[in-house]
């Protein structure tokens, strides 16, 4: 089993996707990532989570990535005693440091920060800014507010505070004991939340210790402003629209989208588009048109992944967003004019050895009738390179590392699987023909490119391009060892 697409489907769990049946339905559907959102959920709900995930892997014999996304100083409201109220229009409504459960005149907002810092006119938005509140009084352990726009507001809750300039710390207590939770439980990547300096990102990876791959959410002006420095020490990047779009004024989010997409895929880092995707789909079976185009859009700019949030976590149809956003992907990658875009975007700063082979790659696989190009990669840095050249065939990438395979899932066009070490070049092209055969990528009459490094089992030595026939016989009668 393979997908019939590149981009790659990040999937959130949650509520409505707790159990095996529900979770490999996903990955059946097309989810190749699955996000933890340690927002919600305890740790030993987290921990029932990945220990089904990695059921599913080993079930369905296909490397998955985990996603931990850690909550970083994101605000957020307290829980309600009947699990969510209806505000309205014009009727007054208390935040305040008080632990009883909140009801339709005040809610816990547990940031003693925010009070210190708020003034009478300043605004508080809810749930990705869909409930407005204005301040008209505060003091040290509340604010009464006037609802300037209602609706549902429920349990926990994002909070956006974008008139005041809150003096946080990148990662919390409970973002520190998380992070070595879920590094400890085997999670491949951690997402954090409202980076706003490179140093953010280095001291994740100072705790993370090399057992997960990092990655930038950018959801701050701050965050864009550094964007570039950012990206030279994260792994990967989110474009996360939720809150980008309540910092900052909706309409400048497509063009910061847009360029973040390009400069990830320079990087041959991979980037995620995120939030409110299929929106509508948390309670309606049918996308929107403007959300199937949003998805469509986020293709067409080379994204290496597109993201579920409360669709897949908490909402009625998981099931049905994960294949809306399969469909698109197949359909829209399969447009004529979906590859001249893709081949126009291809802004590479060609620098070493490995650049050029897996550009020559791309090129056979252009010109010549290829079905796969296949990588050896030990650090995944090979593959990411074969990706970034988003090829017209799909990419195997194969490594004698479970967590590089896992990792790898997240870019664009990757199929991954472990093989064990290999140490001539035949067995490389033995263990290429064969991943790409049992991936239904090719058959014995086909042919592949696949590309390693020699001397094997050392990192960054890819120097070899080789057109390999997938028949066993002929590769042991053809190949030098
Ligand atoms: P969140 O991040 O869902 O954790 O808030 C994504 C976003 O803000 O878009
Ligand atoms: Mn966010």
């Amino acid at each position: 089993m393979h997908r019939s697409r590149n981009i790659k489907i990040v999937a959130t769990l949650g509520p409505a996707s707790n159990d095996y049946e529900m979770i490999s339905a996903l990955f059946e559907a097309g989810a190749d990532v699955f996000r933890l959102n340690m927002s919600h959920g305890d740790h030993s709900e987290i921990a029932a989570r990945h220990a089904i995930i990695r059921k599913v892997e080993q079930d369905y014999d296909r490397p998955i990535a985990i996603l931990a996304d850690l909550q970083g100083p994101k605000l957020r409201c307290g829980v309600f005693a009947n699990g969510s109220e209806t505000l309205t229009n014009g009727q007054s409504f208390r935040f305040d440091l008080a632990e009883e459960e909140g009801d339709a005149k005040r809610v816990t907002l547990p940031h003693p920060e925010i009070f210190a810092a708020l003034r009478p006119g300043a605004r508080l938005l809810v749930n990705d800014g869909k409930i407005r509140a204005e301040v008209v009084e505060c003091g040290p352990d509340f604010a009464d507010c006037k609802i300037i726009a209602g609706g549902e507001i429920s349990n926990r809750k994002g909070v956006n505070v974008p008139d005041v300039v809150l003096p946080l710390a990148a990662l919390s207590e409970k973002d520190r004991r998380d992070l070595e939770f879920v590094c400890e439980l085997g999670v491949d990547w951690l997402a954090l939340s409202f980076v706003q300096r490179p140093e953010d990102m280095v001291e994740a990876r100072e705790l993370a210790k090399g057992r997960a791959a990092i990655l930038a959410k950018i959801e701050k002006p701050a965050a864009v402003e550094a964007f570039e420095a950012i990206l030279a020490v994260s792994d990967g990047i989110m474009v996360a629209r939720g809150d980008l779009g309540v910092e900052l004024p909706v309409q400048n989010v497509p063009p910061i989208q847009k360029r973040l997409i390009r400069k990830c895929r320079s990087a041959a880092k991979p980037v995620i588009v995120a939030t409110q995707m299929l929106e509508s789909m948390i309670e309606s079976p049918m996308p929107t048109r403007a959300e199937v185009s949003d998805v469509a859009n986020a293709i067409y700019e080379g994204a290496d992944a597109v993201m579920l949030s409360a669709e897949s976590a908490a909402g009625q149809y998981p099931i049905d967003a994960v294949k809306t956003m399969n469909n698109v992907a197949v359909e829209i990658e399969s447009d004529p004019n979906f590859r001249v875009i893709v081949e126009a975007s291809r802004q590479i700063d060609y620098k070493g050895v490995a650049d050029r082979i897996v550009s020559a790659a791309r090129e056979l696989a252009e010109s010549s009738d290829v079905k796969a190009i296949c990588c050896f990669t030990h650090s995944g840095t090979t593959a990411a390179l074969v990706s970034r050249e988003r090829p017209r065939v799909p990419i195997i990438a194969l490594t004698p590392f479970i967590a590089t395979a896992r990792r790898l899932c997240l870019w664009n066009g990757t199929n991954c699987a472990v093989t064990g070490e290999v140490d001539r070049f035949k067995m490389a092209v033995v263990s290429a023909a064969r991943a790409a055969r049992a991936m239904d990528i090719a058959t014995p009459e086909d042919q592949i490119v696949v590309t390693a490094g020699v001397p094997f089992n050392m990192s960054g030595t890819t120097n070899i391009l080789r057109v390999a026939p997938c028949e066993e016989r002929l590769i042991f009668s053809g190949e030098p060892s």
